[in-house]
C-alpha cells in the first residue's frame, strides 16, 4: 500500500538532506539565528530569481500581504479590491487594518479576478488592488495592471501561490509571478511551492523608498536602532529557515517541473470525463500547480471524498467557505456582496494530491481509484 499525503516533505527532503543538514548546522555553530548572513543572501538570491530589485524577507505570507497595506499608508475606510475565492489570509490583513474589502467574482476558469468586475469595483475611494495568483494559476496581470494604472491605484500581488510561476504579457515579454505588482508577497509556509521548515514569507518591489519603507515596518518602524519612525511590527525571516530556502531555491525550477508533470498526468487520465472538469492553463502564464484543483460536475462532492478516504487517497476542498461568507468579515459587509461564480466554485471544487515526490505508480493508484468512484457515483 502506498502512504498517500496531499503533499510529501519528507521525501523531498530526504533527497537533499545533506545540504540541509549542513546549512542548519552551520547556523547553529555560528549562533546567527536573526539577521544573520543567509538572510541576507537570500533575500539577494531570492530578489534576483524573481528579477526585482528587492526583496524583503519577514516573518511568513500573511504578515507580508499586512506590511504592503501599511506601506501604502492606506487609512481605515479605505477600499481595498480583491477576490473572495482566497484563502482568508489576504483579506484578514484587510480587516485587521480596518479597511473595507471589496470583494469581485472570479473567473470559473482561471479561478482568479474577473477583468469586468474588477472595473466596476473601482471607486475613488480604492487604494489597492490584490489579485491572488490561486492554485499556481496567474492571475490577468496585463489587464489588471492596465486598470491600476488608469486610476493610478497600486497593486499588491498575493503571489503565495504561484512562486516559480511566470507571465507573458502581449508584447512578448515573458516575466516572473511576483514581479509584477507594485508590491508582491509571498509565503515559505512548509507546503508552498518554495516552503521552508517553518514560517517564513517576503515582500518584493522595484521602488528603492517602498523598499526601505517595507523593510521599516517588518523592523518596529525603525531604520536606525532604537529610533522609531513609525508604527511597525516585529517580522523576521529567521536565519535557519533563510538557509533551508537558500538550498530549495536551487530547486525550484525543478519542483515546478515535478508538479507540472503531475498536472498532466491527472489532466491526461481525467481527460474526456463529464463528471471532471480538469484545470484550466491560462496560455499567458505558466501554471505551477501549488493545487491540482478540479470541478467535479454531477457527482456529489461529499460522497466523493469519503469513498476516496476508504482507499486511503486524501483531497481537500480549498476553501470550503468563501471569504465573503466567512463570520469574520461580517461588520465589514463581507454577505453583502454577490458572487455567483465563486459560489459555485465553491461548491465543486476538489483538489487531489499534488508534490514533487510522486512516483508514476502512486498516480496511477491514484487516477485509476478517483475514476472508479466517480464512475461508482455517476451511476
Ligand atoms: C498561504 C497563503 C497566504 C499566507 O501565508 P502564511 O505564510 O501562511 O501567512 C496568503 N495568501 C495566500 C493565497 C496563501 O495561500
Amino acid at each position: 500500500m502506498f502512504n498517500l499525503q496531499m503533499v510529501d516533505l519528507k521525501r523531498q527532503y530526504e533527497k537533499i538532506k545533506p545540504e540541509i543538514d549542513a546549512a542548519i548546522q552551520n547556523v547553529i555553530n555560528t549562533t546567527a539565528f536573526i539577521g544573520g548572513p543567509d538572510v541576507q543572501e537570500f533575500g539577494k538570491e531570492i530578489a534576483q530569481y524573481i528579477g526585482v530589485k528587492h526583496a524583503i524577507p519577514c516573518a511568513n505570507g500573511t504578515d507580508a500581504l499586512q506590511i504592503a497595506l501599511m506601506a501604502l499608508d492606506v487609512k481605515p475606510g479605505d477600499e481595498v479590491i480583491t477576490t473572495s475565492f482566497t484563502y482568508i489570509a489576504t483579506v484578514e490583513v484587510m480587516a485587521l487594518l480596518r479597511l473595507k474589502p471589496i470583494f469581485v467574482d472570479v473567473d470559473a476558469d482561471t479561478f482568479t479576478m474577473n477583468i469586468d468586475a474588477l472595473k466596476k469595483a473601482i471607486t475613488p475611494n480604492t487604494k489597492a488592488i490584490v489579485p491572488v495568483h490561486l492554485y499556481g494559476q496567474s492571475a490577468n496581470m496585463e489587464a489588471v495592471l492596465a486598470i491600476a494604472n488608469e486610476h493610478n491605484i497600486p497593486v499588491i500581488e498575493d503571489n503565495a501561490q504561484a512562486i516559480g510561476g511566470s507571465y507573458t504579457f502581449s508584447d512578448g515579454r515573458t516575466v516572473k509571478n511576483g514581479s509584477m505588482g507594485l508590491i508582491s508577497c509571498t509565503s515559505f509556509f512548509p507546503s508552498k511551492n518554495l516552503g521552508c521548515y517553518g514560517d517564513g514569507g517576503a515582500m518584493f518591489t522595484n521602488d528603492d523608498a517602498l523598499a526601505e519603507k517595507l523593510k521599516m515596518i517588518a523592523n518596529h518602524g525603525q531604520k536606525v536602532r532604537y529610533y522609531h519612525e513609525m508604527v511597525g511590527c516585529n517580522s523576521r525571516l529567521d536565519s535557519i529557515q533563510a538557509a533551508v530556502l537558500r538550498i530549495k531555491l536551487k530547486h525550484l525550477d525543478e519542483y515546478c517541473d515535478a508538479r507540472r508533470a503531475v498536472a498532466d498526468y491527472y489532466d491526461n487520465a481525467f481527460k474526456g470525463n463529464t463528471h471532471i472538469v480538469t484545470p484550466f492553463r491560462a496560455a499567458y502564464s505558466k501554471h505551477v500547480f501549488h493545487q491540482y484543483t478540479l470541478q467535479l460536475k454531477g457527482v456529489n462532492r461529499d460522497q466523493v471524498q469519503a469513498l476516496l478516504a476508504e482507499r486511503k487517497i486524501p483531497s481537500m476542498i480549498y476553501y470550503p467557505v468563501p471569504c465573503h461568507k466567512q463570520n469574520m468579515l461580517k461588520e465589514f459587509g463581507g454577505a453583502d456582496f454577490v458572487l455567483p461564480t465563486t459560489d459555485m466554485l465553491q461548491d465543486c471544487v476538489i483538489s487531489l494530491p499534488i508534490h514533487t515526490e510522486f512516483t508514476t505508480e502512486e498516480l496511477n493508484f491514484i487516477t485509476t481509484n478517483f475514476l472508479e468512484v466517480i464512475a461508482q457515483l455517476a451511476k
